[in-house]
This record gives C-alpha cells, structure tokens and sequence, in this order.
C-alpha cells in the first residue's frame, strides 16, 4: 500500500509492508521509503510522525544524490579477479586493525545494500562494488566489520568507525551517489 505524507513542503510516498519481524523498521535505501510493520501491526502513521525528521533529511539526501548521480559519468570496471584480490587485502588489513575475526566471503548483486555480515559473520558484497573507486570499497568492508564488534548503528558503532573514517558522513553520501549512479547505468543498460 502506498501513502503519501507531507513534512513541510515536501511530498513523501512510502510503502507499507507488514512481514515477519520483531520490530518495526523504516528503509530507505531502494530510493523510496518502506515501512516494514510485524505482521497485523497498522501502526505506519505513528511510526512516520514520531520519525517525520530523519524522514525528512533521508528524502533530501537522495534527492540530492540523485542529482549528483546525474552529474558523475565514471565507473571502474575491474575484473572479478582483481577485485577479489583487493578484497581479501582489504578484509585482512581492517580484520587486524580492529582485532576481529570474520567468516567467509560472498560476493553478489544485493538490491538494497553494499553489504551485510551474517549471523554466522560472514561477509556479502555487492558485486557492484566492483565498479567503486578502492577507497569506498574499503569503507564498505571496514564498516561492515565494525559491526562485528558492535551490531548496531549507535554511538559505540560509529566512535568505531570514526578512529579510521573521522570522514563516514562524506563517505556515506558519495556512496549513496553512486547506488543511484550503478541503478541509472543498469536502466541504460551499460
Ligand atoms: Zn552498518
């Protein structure tokens, strides 16, 4: 179902959807926003009004990346080989670096994330990592492994983050450019 509210000038449509989860959940990663409710749960509007803020400075942030998307034109386009190579470079440099230890290495197309760790800690990348410059590819990893230590997005997480990437906020940005940079190139078929 999708629903429409407005923050100050702004339109904003989200999807509901109800799934099987514990807790309630807002996305926003595939451009629009989705509200992932537990099943039966209809409580959206309480959820978007007690979030209207970060709904509203998230909707700007991709808007602005979408725009600047539009302005960018180069993506690499290494070989799965030497991806891999720089990969396991990068995973082992990180893993000492913040004395962790993770599972096995996947590499696929993820249609709303650059990565994830599993429960059993193992590590997925998109595949179309491939086509970032090293230095955000390596932010990926490093912050994915963070996560080893700390799950969640909070304070401790991001001091994590910090001590290498002080810059995440920047980081997260350009990657967020570049998600609808790679969605673009694909709709082109390049
Ligand atoms: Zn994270």
């Amino acid at each position: 179902m999708v629903k429409t509210v407005k923050i100050a000038d702004r339109e904003i449509n989200y999807q509901v959807i109800n799934r099987r989860v514990k807790y309630p959940r807002l996305e926003f990663k595939t451009g629009g926003l989705v509200i992932i409710l537990p099943e039966a749960a209809t409580h959206d509007e309480q959820l978007v009004s007690k979030y209207r803020s970060w709904i509203a400075n998230k909707s700007d942030a991709i808007n602005s990346a979408i725009t600047s998307a539009a302005k960018k034109k180069l993506v690499l386009h290494r070989s799965s080989r030497d991806f891999s190579v720089m990969v396991d470079r990068l995973i082992s440099e990180h893993a000492k670096t913040l004395h962790v230890n993770p599972g096995k290495t996947f590499v696929r197309a993820m249609r709303s994330k650059w990565a994830s760790l599993s429960a059993r800690r193992n590590l997925t990348l998109n595949s179309h990592l491939r086509q970032l410059p090293s230095d955000l590819v390596s932010y990926v990893i490093y912050h994915e492994l963070c996560h080893l230590t700390e799950r969640r997005h909070n304070a401790r997480f991001w001091a994590l983050v910090e001590r290498k990437y002080p810059n995440h906020d920047k980081l997260e940005t350009v990657l967020l450019e570049y998600w609808f940079l790679i969605r673009d190139n694909e709709q082109k078929g390049e």
